[in-house]
């Protein structure tokens, strides 16, 4: 499978079967917590990055391969920001025409200020665009946008995708320690969402590797803090536990390089994910993927994580 993987385990949106409609690396920011590394080059170009037509053949496939109860929500995710594909309205409508599930598009929204962006979401049942920064000095700081989103433009698409937009918008706060987890910083951020009304706030942690070095998720006061100050509607998501759905690969290297490609994994989550091949063949396929550059491995917070090769990590704060 190129486009589609899992279902995998999802806090909110339970067994979610993941749609990647682009390449990685391809986004309009450079998050200091991406887990996917450096966006190099930052982009804010909309293309077809892969046809349609295939993307729904996969789609269309993995549904019937799976039995009633065994998918929750269809989800756009993944390699990067998906609505840099030019035909991510016609996607979500193609998706609607093969299932009753539910539709989900995680995004960072930074493109909602297009009507036509806007127009291509309304298909969706929920939206889950980002919000770090209550200003638009930390938005630049925290998100390292392409220049052409800023951050008036970033709040102004919010806002006005709201009125027209029928369906769930939760919006995702990401709390970096000493960022964006301040009273002062809190307060900014939770009198942007008064303006943005959503219908739920889902307060993130970094915990895959992030690009930068020196990121931390926040402490506990740090995190009772954010859930006092942004009110009755916010709740923190940890991530989930349970596996992925690797039941569609028969080879243990292209299921290890689904899975990092989109979640970069420490080497104990992941050979737990892998329990459908003995440890002889994952030590195989890992030393095999390492020595032929497909995967790397990345150091943060004192871990190991794997990831796929054409993500790029710095080493060094910058
Ligand atoms: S976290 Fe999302 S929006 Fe931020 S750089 Fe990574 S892919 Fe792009």
């Amino acid at each position: 499978m190129k486009y589609v993987f899992g279902p995998v385990p999802s806090r909110r949106l339970g067994q979610s079967l993941g749609i990647d409609t682009i390449p990685l690396k391809t986004c309009n920011w450079n998050c200091v917590y991406c887990q996917l590394g450096r966006t190099i080059p930052l982009t804010n170009e909309r293309r077809d990055y892969y046809p349609r037509e295939e993307i729904l053949k996969e789609v269309e496939q993995v549904l019937t391969a799976h039995k009633p109860g065994e998918i929750d929500w269809v989800t756009f995710v993944g390699s990067g920001e998906p609505t840099l594909h030019s035909s991510i309205g016609r996607l979500i409508w193609g998706v609607k025409e093969l299932t009753k599930l539910p539709v989900a598009v995680i995004t960072n929204g930074a493109r909602l200020y297009l009507p036509e962006a806007r127009e291509d979401l309304t298909g969706a049942d929920a939206v889950l665009p980002s919000l770090d920064a209550g200003s638009a000095r930390l938005y630049r700081k925290i998100n390292r946008p392409h220049p052409d989103i800023t951050y008036e433009r970033l709040v102004d698409g919010l806002i006005a995708f709201r009125e027209a937009y029928r369906g769930k918008l939760w919006v995702e706060v990401m709390l970096v320690r000493g960022l964006n987890d301040t009273e002062e910083t809190l307060h900014e951020i939770a009198a942007v969402l008064e303006r943005i009304r959503p219908d739920e706030v889902h307060i993130n942690l970094p915990t895959r590797p992030p690009d930068e070095i020196w990121v931390q998720p926040p402490d506990e006061e740090g995190l009772m803090r954010a859930l006092a100050i942004l009110g009755d509607i916010a709740r923190v998501v940890h991530p989930a536990e349970g596996s992925f759905d690797l039941s569609g690969f028969e080879s243990v290297v292209d299921a290890i390089v689904s899975i990092i490609t989109r979640h970069p994994m420490c080497e104990d989550e992941l050979r737990r994910n892998l329990e459908l091949w003995t440890p002889g063949q994952v030590d195989k396929a890992l030393e095999q993927l390492s020595s032929s550059g497909r995967a790397q491995t990345v150091e943060r917070y004192g871990t190991r994580f794997w990831s796929a090769s054409p993500a790029h990590y710095p080493e060094r704060t910058t």
